[in-house]
């Protein structure tokens, strides 16, 4: 696949279960170095005939709290560093967070083209932290659920005009 596709944000906003919604049973090679800044899956992720491989970035959880800042921003520039495009997921069911200004400003920094998502989005209680999320200043956010599978049309839609 032509195509490479970072998935970023922080803890517990639903990128893994974008990344296994997007890569399904297909293998995923799983780069697991302790306390190097590389810890993380790799697969081919597919939406209908459009084909890209995709990096989710993981193992932020365990970091210390005193480092996860940090550590969140090496990896995350790391595989947006190999990515063609990030998909920045936020939450939009709890809001945005003082930790998601932060990741929007180290996409913004890192110049590389940013789809901004706006997960968790399969019901009403979601509608605040849509509009929320274009404070980001990163244009208008795609609504996804990637737990029901909801959405993945418009991403595609998004992934298309970055091939
Ligand atoms: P990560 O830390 O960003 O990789 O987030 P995970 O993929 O581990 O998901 C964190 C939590 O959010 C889990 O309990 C998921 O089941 C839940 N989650 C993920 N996507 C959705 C979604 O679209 N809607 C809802 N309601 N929950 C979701
Ligand atoms: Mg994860």
């Amino acid at each position: 696949p032509r195509l490479t596709v970072a998935i970023v944000g922080r803890p517990n906003v639903g990128k893994s279960t974008l990344f296994n919604r997007l890569v399904g049973r297909r293998l995923a090679i799983v780069h697991d170095e302790p306390g190097v800044t590389r810890d993380r899956r790799e697969g081919e992720g597919r939406i209908g005939d459009l084909r890209f491989r995709v990096i989710d970035t993981a193992g932020l959880e365990d970091a210390p709290a005193d480092s996860l800042a940090g550590r969140m921003r090496t990896q995350t520039e790391a595989a947006i560093e190999d990515a063609d495009v990030a998909l920045f997921l936020v939450d939009a069911r709890s809001g945005l967070m003082p930790d998601d200004h932060y990741f929007g400003e180290v996409l913004r920094r890192a110049g590389k083209p940013v789809i901004l998502i706006a997960n968790k989005s399969e019901g009403s209680a979601s509608d605040a932290g849509y509009y929320e999320a274009f404070s980001l200043g990163l244009g208008e956010p795609v609504a996804l659920s990637a737990e029901h599978g909801l959405g993945l049309a418009d991403l595609a839609d998004a992934l298309e005009r970055q091939a």
